[in-house]
């Protein structure tokens, strides 16, 4: 039996058992793929307040260690079910909890092309820090108009030889400091009012359909295509004991309880204003505060 199970080690997720912890908590967290969450994918984060810069996988890491430190439990095991006796099932065995904290946060959006799937790691990448040194002196072109494709097409248009940015409206939901950059740079094209429609090439991507406004089709030569059109969030698996929206975020009150006593949740995964890394870490902050404070009534 753990106090709590959290379910993510993402930001929300770990500040989560950060805080219990240092409450003297048993704590277990669980993970799919790796530490980290979404921030893992962003080369640079200038705006935490209190440090100026610092990459996200740095970040991740220096908080993993934190955990670790405080003698955090991490498992890389796969949620599959959590009931609302706070019995958590895994794809390894079942756990046993007074409380549980969902972090699961949000996948990255696929732009659903034919091939798409196949291509990954062949041409089409959803991470550009992951994946942009394999594009030294190539043409790329990175899809989105949000932080992630301003960014991505920024770091990239310091590695490959050209960079397109392909974006759907003329508006940018991102920063427009990042965009003040990426015009100043003169390996950076701008395609707009426009959609990837098309991948070609079976064993490497090997050229893109792009399909503007008035739906003339242009095909570009690309080595890689970054896709980067937002996140999706992963709780089905949890509906019978949160309530989801139309996106399926879990709704929660600001003392991020769910409908289920006992069971909360924290970051991306929850109806929110603003997904950011500030606002991951405050959620997982009041999460284990508020489990603990219930915990203890
Ligand atoms: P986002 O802000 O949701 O932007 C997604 C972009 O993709 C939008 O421009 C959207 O277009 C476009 N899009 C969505 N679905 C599409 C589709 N099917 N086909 C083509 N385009 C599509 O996502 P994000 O950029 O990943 O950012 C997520 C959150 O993380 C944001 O809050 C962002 O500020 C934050 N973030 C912060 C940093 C940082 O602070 N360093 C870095 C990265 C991300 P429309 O605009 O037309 O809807």
């Amino acid at each position: 039996m753990y106090d709590i199970i959290i379910v993510g080690a993402g930001p929300a997720g770990l500040t989560a058992a950060l805080y219990a912890l240092r409450a003297n908590k048993t704590v277990l967290v669980f993970e799919a793929k790796a530490y980290g969450g979404q921030i893992l994918n962003a080369n640079l984060v200038e705006n935490y307040p209190g440090i100026p810069n610092i990459s996200g996988f740095d970040y991740a890491t220096n908080l993993y260690k934190q955990v670790k430190d405080h003698g955090g439990q991490i498992k890389f095991e796969t949620v599959t079910n959590v009931s609302e006796d706070k019995t958590v099932t895994t794809n390894k065995d079942t756990y046993q909890a007074k409380a549980v904290i969902l972090a699961t946060g949000a996948e990255n959006r696929k732009l659903n092309l034919e091939g798409e799937s196949d291509l990954v790691g062949k041409g089409i990448s959803y991470c550009a820090t992951c994946d942009g040194n394999f594009y030294k002196n190539k043409t790329v072109a990175v899809n989105g108009g949000g932080n992630t494709a301003l960014e991505d097409a920024l770091y990239l248009s310091n590695i490959a030889k050209k960079v397109y940015l392909i974006h759907r409206r003329d508006n940018f939901r991102g920063e427009g400091k990042y965009l003040k950059d990426l015009k100043a740079k003169n390996n950076v094209e701008f395609v707009l009012k426009s959609n990837v429609v098309k991948l070609y090439g079976k064993e490497k991507l090997e050229s893109i359909d792009v399909s503007d406004s008035e739906e003339n089709i242009t095909n570009i030569k690309v080595d890689g295509l970054f896709i980067a059109v937002g996140q999706e969030p992963k709780n089905e698996m949890f509906k019978n004991v949160v309530d989801l929206n139309e996106y399926g975020y879990i709704e929660s009150s600001d003392d991020v309880h769910t409908k289920t006593k006992g069971i909360y949740v924290a970051g991306d995964a929850r109806i929110k204003f603003l997904r950011q890394l500030t606002t991951a870490v405050s959620d997982g902050s009041i999460a284990a505060t508020t489990a603990i404070k219930e915990m203890e009534k």
